[in-house]
């Protein structure tokens, strides 16, 4: 089990990444670790996600107040709650606003169609989020109906949170996601979708079952997100 001292290394590595790719801007995003059952590391807020150095970080129980940390938390710490709270294999989350994945998200459009193999395979699809207001209660609510059966989620007019048992893991559907949707937008510009059919979403399901073990494959996010619940 690595130490605090290396998960607040591991955020500030990550943190980095995604302001180099510009998955964030200015003081955008938020990550976080789950410590134990009562902890939680996340990032400060008004701090460049890619500027934080490892004693930034701030440590809060489990409803979302600070233990310890000379920073205020971020703002957007009730998103990251209600995901430890219903996901107990969840043990850290990315919070940015990757700007392809984002402007689906701005246009009112979920990333569900199956186009792409590896993504259907990985993270089934990618649904909509309706719109909730940042710094509120609104915004936690409006991610609840998918939080369950997906790993990765688009906040309308917002951006993007994914999360996974590990930091490293939840960083990388976060990219997956990104680069997902640049496909996605490629194929909008091409003026045409081919997506897999249904027999070819069956026959991955099944290599997943191989892969990660009929359990692990069944706990896995849905290939197709449930039509209207909170979208657009
Ligand atoms: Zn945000």
């Amino acid at each position: 089990m690595p130490s605090e001292r290396k998960y607040r290394q591991e955020i500030v590595r990550y943190g980095r990444m995604l302001h180099e790719r510009c998955f964030v801007a200015a003081m955008d995003g938020n990550l976080s670790v789950r410590l134990n059952e009562e902890r939680i590391l996340v990032t400060p807020t008004c701090v460049s996600k890619g500027a934080m150095l490892p004693v930034d970080m701030v440590i809060v129980d489990r409803e979302g107040h600070r233990v310890s940390g000379r920073r205020n938390v971020t703002s957007e710490i009730g998103m990251h709650l209600l995901i430890y709270d219903r996901r107990p294999d969840v043990g850290a989350i990315v919070h940015a606003h990757p700007p392809t994945a984002t402007g689906f998200a701005a246009a009112g459009i979920p990333l569900t169609e199956p186009l792409v193999c590896e993504v259907v395979m990985g993270l089934g699809c990618i649904p909509l989020a309706r719109y909730g207001t940042p710094g509120t209660s609104e915004l936690a609510q409006t991610l609840e109906p998918y939080v369950s059966n997906y790993d990765a989620i688009l906040m309308s007019n917002h951006g993007v949170v994914t999360y996974g048992d590990t930091l490293e893991h939840a960083y990388m559907k976060m990219e997956t996601v990104e680069h997902f949707a640049q496909i996605a937008l490629v194929t909008h510009l091409l003026g045409r979708q081919q997506p897999l059919q249904e027999v070819e979403i069956e026959k991955l399901l099944l290599a997943r079952s191989k892969y990660f073990g009929a359990k692990i494959a069944a706990a896995m996010p849905l290939p197709r997100a449930p039509e209207k619940i909170g979208a657009h």
